[in-house]
């Protein structure tokens, strides 16, 4: 079958779910029969998302073979449960960077290398070729930021140039949003229909608009935008807030939109064995979502919530929604709560607030703020025997904590931290020294999908229920393997180790101290999927309830 694309780009202002739109796009697609995949644009000129402050951007989501994406491609895995690679995420500087190398290297034949038509079609080039990788019949491409600003014009140039070459084999939708100010009291379509006006100002002409709403879309509403766009009413979808993100794909089934976009690109509705069991798999997924009979209460302490006045969770999506799936697969609502570790250590908060918490999850993180509270939060999970998960940062910590305070090495300290004359219990990898101190910080870290072996007869192993696993990771540092033997003798064992046998990777405390503390260097969370929930969640959600 010929490949066919459908770009998304937002109107109005950003934030509105147009990652969320684009994956439930995509579900229904391959409900419908078909292959599906995705691209996400981000204009901004960071090669990749790894060099960006959490509380900035979010997030930082790594992709199986390690490239540092948007939290939107954590989206797209989770909806399509589907593994991405590094073709599909893009932004500004890494097509730039494609096209100046293909410059040096000769490539464009001693021609002039202009903005338009080659950085356009260096997108396309790798949408072309990410669709093909993909082996898609369908590939969805999300452009970043709102029609109007500068930044995406090059992208929404590319879109217009593969509608331009192929019109039945490229479709745009726009996810724009309709205020309804509480002085009003009224849903307003003015501000869509300038977007419409600014989309069409850069020659591309949106086939379906869905509109996001605090509340549904009436028909009045949709004629109108219909009218601005010279679309047909029924191309405008209604896209209220709904209770759930998962509920939104039987919600856009429901309005029609499969059918839509399918009429669009010239296709029709597949039925194959495949999509029946996705959908009935999405159904039976969703309904475990509505119904828990039992409940517990989680803490997450990390140290990326407060941006000014607004407490955001947007830098722990994926551990949330791993959160979330275990509880579902078992029947349990997890009540989260995001805990600043700052306020522990401004006494803010008393750490016995923490009594009320069935578990504590402390999640990973760069750099010296919070430290002292995710220690102190640590170090009464472990006394209290609290079910306790440590990520990344949180094992590196759970390590020190334990040396400290256990072990007797008061001086016991992460490099990181770079405090003078302390005891290295967590050193930066010998592979990283160089590199830092070449100033190369970008897409440098340990990153990306690596074995670990496991440990005979230990939580983890029971855990997993096997002898290797993979998974992803994203860190300079490590456990020093000097310290094992401490660590041991005191009773921490070591329950997973690079296959080389040199980084461990698994920190838990024998269940003779305490009934289930286990950290990990890896982020099971990026591989936690709606449909295949993480054992180590499972685990842990199961521990908090018992
Ligand atoms: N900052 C730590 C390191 O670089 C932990 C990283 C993380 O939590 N992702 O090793």
């Amino acid at each position: 079958m010929t490949k066919k694309y459908i770009f998304v780009v937002g109107g109005v202002m950003s934030g509105v779910g147009k990652g969320i739109s684009a994956s439930s796009m995509g579900k229904i697609l391959q409900h419908a029969g078909y292959s599906v995949s995705a691209v996400k644009i981000d204009p901004y000129v960071n090669i990749d998302a790894g060099t960006m402050n959490p509380v900035e951007h979010g997030e930082t989501f790594v992709l199986s073979d390690g490239y540092e994406t948007d939290q939107d491609m954590g989206n797209y895995e989770r909806f399509l449960d589907r593994t991405l690679t590094r073709d599909s995420y893009m932004t500004t500087g890494s097509i730039y960077q494609q096209v100046i190398n293909r410059e040096r290297s000769l490539g464009y034949d001693g021609k002039t290398v202009s903005v338009v038509p080659h950085v356009p079609l260096a997108v396309i080039d790798q949408i072309k070729r990410t669709s093909k990788k993909q082996n898609a019949e369908i590939t969805i491409i999300e452009i970043g930021g709102t029609v109007g600003e500068y930044e995406n014009i090059l992208f929404l140039e590319a879109a217009r140039m593969m509608k331009r070459e192929n019109p039945d084999d490229v479709a745009v939708v726009l996810v724009s949003y309709l205020p309804i100010p509480s002085t009003l009291g009224e849903m307003k379509s003015k501000p869509t229909q300038q977007a419409i006006r600014l989309l069409q100002e850069s020659g591309v002409f949106p086939d379906i608009i869905i509109g996001r709403a605090e509340r549904s879309m009436d028909k009045p509403r949709k004629e109108k935008i219909a009218a601005a766009s010279m679309l047909h009413s029924e191309d405008i979808i209604s896209a209220p807030n709904l209770d759930s993100i998962y509920d939104i794909p039987k919600h856009f089934q429901d309005e029609g939109l499969d059918s839509r976009l399918l009429k669009k690109l010239k296709l029709k509705k597949k039925s194959n064995k495949q999509a029946k069991l996705s959908q009935l798999n999405w159904k039976k997924f969703v309904k475990s979502s509505k119904q828990q009979k039992n409940m517990v209460n989680i803490a997450i302490v990390g140290k990326y919530f407060n941006t000014g006045d607004f407490v955001l969770s947007d830098a722990y999506v994926s551990v949330i929604e791993a959160l979330k799936y275990a509880g579902y697969s078992q029947n349990i609502q997890v009540n989260m709560t995001w805990i600043s570790a700052g306020n522990f250590e401004n006494k803010t908060l008393k750490l016995s607030v923490l009594k009320k918490y069935d578990g504590i999850l402390v999640p990973g993180g760069f750099g010296n703020n919070g430290i002292d509270g995710k220690d102190m939060v640590i170090g009464y999970a472990r006394k209290n025997k609290i079910p306790f998960l440590g990520i990344c940062l949180g094992m590196q910590r759970a390590a020190v904590e334990f040396a400290q305070n256990v072990c007797g090495l008061k001086n016991a300290e992460s490099d990181e931290q770079n405090i003078k004359n302390s005891l290295p219990m967590i050193t930066i990898m010998t592979d990283q020294v160089s590199k830092i101190a070449d100033g190369k910080m970008g897409g440098t870290m340990r990153l990306g999908s690596c074995d670990a072996v496991l440990k005979r007869g230990s939580l983890a192993r029971k855990i997993y229920g096997t002898d290797i696993i993979s998974e992803r990771h994203r860190h300079r540092y490590e456990l020093n393997p000097e310290y094992v033997d401490v660590l041991e003798k005191n009773g921490m064992i070591i329950s997973g180790y690079s296959p080389d046998g040199l980084l461990p990777e698994i920190i838990e405390l024998d269940k003779k101290l305490h009934p289930f503390f286990i950290a990990v260097q890896f982020h099971p969370e990026l591989q936690s999927r709606p449909l295949t929930s993480h054992p180590l969640f499972d685990a842990f959600v199961k521990a908090s309830f018992n």
